[in-house]
């Protein structure tokens, strides 16, 4: 049932969430949560998502609760018509679970998914809401404008300021990470200039 999938997806968020201090010290996990219906949206890197053989060996419950849901998502093309390039729009992965086009709704946090595959830059964005960046599996270079880069691994977080420009590459590993906003909802990021 496709319901019962995105009730264990939120279950191993809601473990996650709350088993990380610096993420619900930036935001407490919603008690507001509805379900909402999804229309499903593949994009190539639901492809890469689903056969990715980078990451840590064993079962990792929340990023294989993400895969399992990943046919039912609606993925993102967040940066469509930008020139953002062909290799971008076709590996680089990333689909809600709470907010506009995931499977719950809340009024005080929004959840997304961010994957990439080895070898991936993703450029200079920002946008109004607050962020948090907790790696679930896999490997990152996060760069937050005035900051020191910083390669994080599983249970990181890396957090970034409203309209704090901030970028990320993979190197020889994927990631997987849950990425939680708070405030700002109704703006979608742009690239920095
Ligand atoms: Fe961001």
């Amino acid at each position: 049932m496709t319901r019962d999938v995105w009730d264990r997806l939120l279950a191993e968020a809601r473990r996650a969430h709350t088993g990380s201090a610096a993420l619900s010290e930036f935001c407490a996990f919603p008690d507001d949560l509805a379900a909402q219906d999804v229309t499903a949206f593949p994009i190539a890197a639901a492809e890469l998502m689903a056969r990715e053989a980078g990451f840590a060996p064993g079962p990792n419950p929340f990023r294989d609760a993400f895969v399992a849901a990943g046919p039912l998502a609606m993925w993102r093309e967040t940066y469509k018509g930008t020139d953002i390039g062909e290799d971008f729009m076709a590996r680089f992965g990333c689909y809600c679970l709470i907010g506009a086009g995931g499977a719950f709704s809340s009024q005080k946090m929004w959840a997304w998914v961010v994957y990439m595959p080895a070898d991936l830059h993703y450029r200079w964005h920002h946008h109004p809401a607050e962020e948090a960046y907790y790696v679930i599996d896999g490997t990152a270079e996060f760069f937050r404008y005035g900051e020191a880069p910083e390669r994080l691994g599983a249970q990181a977080v890396s957090v970034h300021r409203s309209n704090q420009p901030h970028a990320m590459t993979t190197h020889e590993a994927p990631v997987m990470a849950y990425v939680v906003w708070r405030n700002g909802f109704e703006t979608p990021p742009v690239l920095t200039e």
